[in-house]
């Protein structure tokens, strides 16, 4: 791996400090940032009022997130012991809420993300996801908490940011609850396998894609008990080929269930030492989602790029400062 890192670096594209620092003195970045703001007050308060606890993020930890896609590997020796940086806080979420009920969280992850997704516009190598678990909830608490948080961020920020949606001639589209649903394998048959941009481009209002197949999501996400083969979880879409806002849904609990799935996976529960030992004891059930913000921030802005919503982006393969 440090080999295939080192070629990587190799090819990075250079880009020159100076081309690096330039973005900072745009007045779309300022009104990005007033933008990215507003929205984090807004859902701490609203997470607030509805009882849940902000936990500090977790920069590294010995197990994180295996992701279901590629990136190149973050973990480093530390006294002996192997850490990574945090991919996601899923593993701390689903511990957190048995002792503490509700939860959220403004968790930074590094996910160095391969350079082909320089290209999509909303990919970066660090970004910041509002991560939300939740205690005996269903995929449709979730649903109904998430569709609550995205209309009402939509209406703070017209409300507060009209002046900042006027300079960069944003008109935001207020969606109306509940968003749309569409199974994943409907998806799939009716639009092919980029169904996601296909329906984000044609949607004018965010909607779900429901019930992925098992072997598309990693081993936490829980299999639907009454459908086989299919998860209890759901990715909220952007309309306008902003593409994915929001992945999340109920977790397996179950010790038995969470080890076959690891297997299934080809992973080894070593990988995931603390958790597994922690969900030995007995796990209750939990459900959440995390809704990355500089995603959300791009929405809102109608950016063309992700980057554009943040000071010192790191876009993967780039060299970044
Ligand atoms: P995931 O659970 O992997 O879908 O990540 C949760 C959310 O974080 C996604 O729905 C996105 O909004 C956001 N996200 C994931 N990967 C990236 C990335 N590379 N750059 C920016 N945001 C991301
Ligand atoms: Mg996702």
């Amino acid at each position: 791996m440090i080999l295939i890192l080192l070629i990587n670096l190799k090819l990075m594209e250079e880009i020159s400090i100076r081309e690096t620092i330039e973005p900072l003195n745009r007045s779309t970045l300022r009104n990005a940032l007033k933008i990215n703001g507003t929205v984090r007050s807004y859902f701490s308060e609203f997470l607030r009022n509805m009882g849940y606890l902000e936990i500090p993020p977790v920069i590294y930890s010995t197990a994180t997130d295996p992701l279901n896609h590629p990136v190149f590997d973050t973990s480093f020796e530390y006294y002996g012991q192997k850490y990574s940086i945090t991919k996601s806080m899923i593993f701390h979420k689903q511990i957190s809420v048995q002792y503490l009920g509700k939860i959220f969280t403004f968790s930074p992850n590094v996910r160095l993300e391969t350079s082909d997704k320089a290209s999509t516009g909303r990919h970066l190598s660090e970004f910041t996801q509002i991560d939300i678990e939740c205690l005996n909830a269903t995929r449709d608490d979730m649903i109904s908490l998430a569709e609550n948080m995205i209309s009402g961020v939509i209406a703070e920020v017209k409300n507060k940011n009209s002046q900042d949606l006027t300079d960069l001639k944003r008109i935001l589209n207020q969606p109306e609850k509940p968003f749309v649903k569409i199974r994943y394998e409907d998806a799939l048959s009716q639009h092919g396998k980029h169904f996601e941009d296909v329906l984000s481009a044609k949607m004018s209002d965010p909607f779900w894609i429901i019930d992925i197949p098992v072997n598309e999501r990693e081993f936490y996400d829980r299999e639907d008990p009454e459908n086989e083969g299919y998860l209890m979880d759901m990715d909220l879409i952007y309309p306008e080929g902003f593409g994915e806002a929001i992945s999340g849904g109920e977790r397996e609990f179950e010790i038995e269930k969470i080890l076959q799935r690891v297997a299934l996976k080809g992973q080894s529960p070593d990988q995931f030492k603390w958790f597994i030992e922690a969900a030995s004891g007995g796990l209750l059930p939990s459900a959440g989602f995390g809704i990355g913000i500089e995603r959300l921030v791009r929405y809102l802005c109608g950016f063309p790029k992700i980057e554009m919503v943040t000071p010192f982006p790191k876009v993967p393969g780039k060299r970044s400062i």
